[in-house]
């Protein structure tokens, strides 16, 4: 089997603030090029490095506002997001808890910080990844998957030397809970110190790692600190990981979406006149209600 070589080892971006509950840094679309092109199925990731949040009796987050075409995946490090949509669906994630949801032909939902987390005040650390949909699928009905941490699928890694927790797609033969649309793997590898694991997924597939704790020698040579997302090329289908110190990577590797791609704010089409319908529906409550 080839080894994937590295393209790129991406330092955080500047910080920026979603609503006022969601500190991130941008990797996908805008640094390096991470664009949604290179990086599809994944056309947005925003991390939320790890940030203390001082005590708070109102909940910090985002409003009311919509998506259509694609699926918004929110992985919780630390701390506890809470969720309400237009589909009637609503659910708190906290630490190693996913929430996947299928906006497709279009949701309105907010997002803040869970009433008591917000309450006690904390470190809020977590990743929001946009997955595209195709084009058949763009349309479809919204759907919402909350994945708790007790439904990934787990691989023991041998001498207790830490676990690869898969929430879509698999490692070997361990599978995830996550449904997805096309196919795609997402995983969470909790490496202790010293340990050494090899991936590897069809070279055609468009492949990175996000290091969330820790840090990592990547495929013997390169140094991945915490807070860095390094991007593979697609020359190949293995890559090796080292935790330097016990660390959380994120591993993101997708067979892309091979279709055009018109993106627009919370919209993400295949056309500008789909844009253009999205901004109509959205203005005519085509999408819904959602209590602010
Ligand atoms: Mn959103």
């Amino acid at each position: 089997m080839k080894h994937r070589t590295i393209e790129v080892v991406v330092p955080p971006p500047e910080p920026h603030f979603v609503g006022d509950g969601f500190r991130v840094h941008n990797f996908i679309p805008s640094a390096y090029r991470l664009d949604m092109e290179r990086m599809s199925p994944f056309i947005m990731l925003d991390y939320g490095s790890k940030h203390y949040f001082p005590p708070s009796d109102t909940p910090r987050g985002v409003g009311v506002h919509p998506h259509r075409g694609f699926e918004t995946v929110t992985i919780a490090y630390k701390g506890k997001v809470a969720h309400h949509d237009s589909a009637g669906n609503s659910g708190v994630i906290g630490e190693g808890d996913v929430q996947w949801m299928t906006a497709a032909s279009g949701v309105l939902h907010k997002e803040y910080h869970e009433k008591e987390f917000s309450k006690s005040g904390g470190d809020f650390q977590m990743v929001q990844l946009w997955v595209n949909l195709p084009a058949k699928d763009k349309m479809s009905k919204p759907k919402y998957q909350e994945i708790p941490h007790s439904k990934m699928g787990v691989f023991e890694l041998p001498e207790h030397k830490g676990s690869i927790e898969v929430i879509a797609g698999h490692y070997g033969d361990v599978k995830g809970p996550a449904s997805t649309f096309t196919p795609l793997n997402l995983l969470n590898a909790k490496l202790k110190q010293g340990s050494q694991t090899v991936f590897a997924y069809p070279q055609n597939y468009n492949t990175g790692l996000l290091v969330i704790e820790g840090a990592i020698t990547l495929n013997h040579t390169e140094q991945v600190p915490d807070n860095h997302f390094a991007l593979l090329n697609n020359d190949g289908e293995s890559f090796h990981i080292e935790a330097n110190k016990d660390s959380i990577v994120l591993i993101l590797s997708g067979l892309p979406i091979d279709e055009p791609i018109a993106a627009h704010g919370p919209f993400v089409m295949n056309t500008r006149q789909e844009i253009a319908q999205a901004f109509q529906d959205f203005h005519l409550g085509k999408f819904g209600h959602l209590d602010s």
